[in-house]
C-alpha cells in the first residue's frame, strides 16, 4: 500500500487530506508540527510527503533538507502563493506545489501524478467484482475483461481517484475532456450511463442532483 506523510500543522487541513486520499485507497499519517515530522521521516519510509512550508518549530523549507537525500516525492502545500515561494520550492527540490485553498480532485490528481512519475502508481483498485489495474490499462467484471473506449476509461480513473468524494459536472468535464463544458451537453451523462452499463454500477454511481457524480464503494 502506498504510505503518505501529511506535514500540516492546521488540523481541519490535515485531516480532509487524510480522509480523502485514506478513501482513495492510499495509507495516511499526519502530523502537526515540524520537529514530529523530522522524527517521523527520520524513522519511517514514506512513498510520498506533503509538506506544509509554514509550519511551529521545523519549517517546510528545512524538512526538505532533510528529504531530499532520500529522494521521497514531496509535494508543497502552503498558502502562501508567491511565486518567489513557489520557485524557491521547486529549488528546493519539491515535486508539484499545491497553494490552498485547493480542490479536492487537484490535489487528487497532483498526487497521482507524482507516484506516476515517481513510479509509484497504485497497482490495483477493486470495487465489488471489478478489478481495474492502471499499469496495464486493464478493467475485469468476475475475471471477464470489460472493453472501454478511452474517454470512459479516463472517467472511470477520475472517479477511482476520487472515491466518496461529490465531483461537480463542470470540474468532471475539464479533467476528461478539456474546456469548457456547454451546458446543453450530454457527454458526460452518456458516459456515466455506459459507465454503469458495463461495470455493474448503478447503485456506485451516484448522481448528485444539481451537482453531479459520486463514486461509492
Ligand atoms: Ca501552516
Amino acid at each position: 500500500m502506498i504510505k503518505i506523510l501529511i506535514v500540516e500543522d492546521e488540523k481541519p487541513i490535515a485531516n480532509l487530506i487524510d480522509w480523502n486520499l485514506t478513501g482513495c485507497g492510499y495509507h495516511c499519517e499526519c502530523v502537526y508540527d515540524g520537529r514530529e515530522a523530522a522524527d517521523r521521516i527520520e524513522e519511517n519510509e514514506y512513498d510520498l510527503i506533503l509538506l506544509d512550508i509554514m509550519l511551529p518549530g521545523v519549517d517546510g523549507f528545512e524538512l526538505m533538507e532533510q528529504i531530499r537525500p532520500t529522494r521521497t516525492p514531496v509535494i508543497f502545500i502552503t498558502a502562501r502563493g508567491a511565486v518567489e515561494d513557489r520557485v524557491k520550492g521547486l529549488r528546493a527540490g519539491a515535486d508539484d506545489y499545491l497553494v490552498k485553498p485547493f480542490e479536492i480532485v487537484e490535489l487528487t490528481a497532483r498526487v497521482e501524478s507524482v507516484l506516476r512519475r515517481a513510479g509509484k502508481t497504485q497497482e490495483r483498485y477493486e470495487i465489488g467484482d471489478v478489478v481495474i489495474e492502471p499499469r496495464s490499462m486493464t478493467v475485469t467484471k468476475g475475471g471477464e475483461p470489460v472493453t472501454l473506449t478511452y474517454k470512459e476509461y479516463e472517467l472511470l480513473l477520475l472517479f477511482l481517484r476520487n472515491r466518496g468524494i461529490a465531483l461537480y459536472r463542470e470540474t468532471i468535464y475539464q479533467r476528461v475532456w478539456g474546456g469548457e463544458m456547454d451546458p446543453d451537453t450530454r457527454t458526460l451523462d452518456l458516459h456515466v450511463q455506459r459507465l454503469r452499463k458495463k461495470l455493474g454500477w448503478q447503485k456506485q454511481l451516484v448522481s448528485i442532483y444539481k451537482v453531479g457524480y459520486r463514486l461509492e464503494g
